[in-house]
């Protein structure tokens, strides 16, 4: 089995070539398998290796400082696993889970249109029609990542009785559309994009969670986890590798890289010591909130200084720099609530001086 260091530098190696929609990190995830990244959250009872809360996030912020793709896809196909590890259905579980131990299965999540998308619509975006035998799911799911690589997707809808349930739905089903994935700023081998549900009946025994109030309030997850920003400063440790690459040739730009350098450190440590805390309430710095909002403000400042420090050179296409200030971007738009939506806008608009966005300034 390969090291989480060797799956690493195979990742970094092969991270410029996952630039177009064309592309998928098939040979990525068969490294993953191989290394055992795959079974990080599946119960031994279903031949999987889970992992604990602090060596989960430590080993996201060092896959993602190798290769956000292809960690990004990883996060979403375990977003789906984690629905279906905390579902209260044992047989749905024992039909799943062992198949996704390798990387031979795919599963991903459609949940954004329950949580971050779509808020302010009056209807609901997907509509799941309760029967006597199941459901029948109507509307669109917004954002799925890899859904054309998918056997399965956990998404959910809204009941005419005004409850959520989340399901695990076969993507063979009748009525289910598979559009193609849209063209991004970044991150464009995810093949990220909307899936059509028309009139897809799908069982009570495919039921993960609900139906109830909130369903995604069942079995942990949601917007901002501390799964986002272990990706965020994953990414904004691979820009501070890149200035300091810069700055052995430079040594002016030790002063620019030894303070970021800093605060990716202080994030990532906060980040482990929250994931075990048992605080209640958490202190500010430890919240899923600031560390997301932090971790934001970082990967967005360290790829900057990172294509600052590369000049025209970092400008060019097939340069890191320019993918990292790129891919930097996608953490304002992802999983991200609207709270620290407004906490880096505020950055962006100076109501916070650059002296008081640490994590204690409410900024
Ligand atoms: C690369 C990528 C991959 C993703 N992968 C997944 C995935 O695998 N699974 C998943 O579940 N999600 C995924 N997401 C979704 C993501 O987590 C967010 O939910 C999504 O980015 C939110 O953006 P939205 O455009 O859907 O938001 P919306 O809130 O729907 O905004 C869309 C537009 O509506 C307008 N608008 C917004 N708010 C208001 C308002 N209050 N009043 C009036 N107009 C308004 C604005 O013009 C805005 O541009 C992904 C996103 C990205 C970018």
């Amino acid at each position: 089995m390969n090291s989480l260091d060797d799956l690493c530098r195979q990742l970094k190696d092969r991270a410029e070539t996952l630039n177009s929609i064309d592309a998928w990190p098939r040979e990525q995830l068969a490294a993953m398998a191989e290394a055992g990244v795959l079974s990080w959250l599946i119960p031994e009872k279903f031949g999987g290796k889970e992992v604990s809360a602090v060596e989960l996030t430590a080993g996201y912020q060092q896959l993602a400082a190798a290769c956000l793709t292809s960690t990004f896809v990883l996060t979403q196909r375990n977003a789906a696993i984690q629905r279906i590890v905390t579902s209260p259905n044992t047989d749905l579980k024992g039909y799943l889970l062992p198949e996704l131990v390798d990387d031979s299965q795919f599963v991903t999540v459609g949940i954004s249109h329950l949580t971050t998308s779509r808020q302010h619509w009056k209807q609901p975006t997907v509509a799941a029609e309760r029967l006597d035998g199941g459901f029948i799911l109507q509307g669109e799911i917004p954002w799925v990542t890899g859904g054309d690589r998918a056997n399965v997707i956990v998404t959910g809808g809204t009941t005419q009785y005004g409850e959520q349930v989340l399901l695990a739905v076969e993507t063979d089903c009748d009525g289910v559309e598979m559009r193609e994935p849209v063209s991004m700023l970044a991150l464009n081998a995810s093949r990220t994009g909307s899936i059509g549900l028309n009139q897809v009946f799908v069982p009570w025994t495919q039921l993960l969670h609900g139906p109830t109030d909130n369903v995604m309030k069942q079995g942990g997850g949601g917007a901002g986890t501390h799964t986002t920003s272990a990706l965020a400063i994953g990414h904004a440790a691979s820009a501070v590798s890149l200035l300091q690459s810069e700055a052995e040739r430079r040594p002016e730009l030790n002063e620019i890289l030894e303070p970021i350098a800093a605060d990716v450190a202080e994030v990532s440590s906060h980040l482990s010591e929250a994931v075990v805390s048992n605080e209640d309430p958490l202190p500010e710095h430890l919240t899923a909130e600031s560390l997301r909002r932090r971790s934001n403000s970082l990967a967005l400042r360290a790829s900057q200084a990172a294509l600052a420090a590369s000049k025209g050179a970092g400008f060019v296409t097939g340069h890191p720099a320019g993918r990292l200030v790129a891919e930097a971007m996608f953490f304002l738009v992802w999983s991200c609530p609207a709270p620290v939506v407004m906490a880096n806008l505020r950055e962006f608009a100076s109501l916070c001086s650059p002296g008081e966005q640490s994590w204690n300034s409410g900024c």
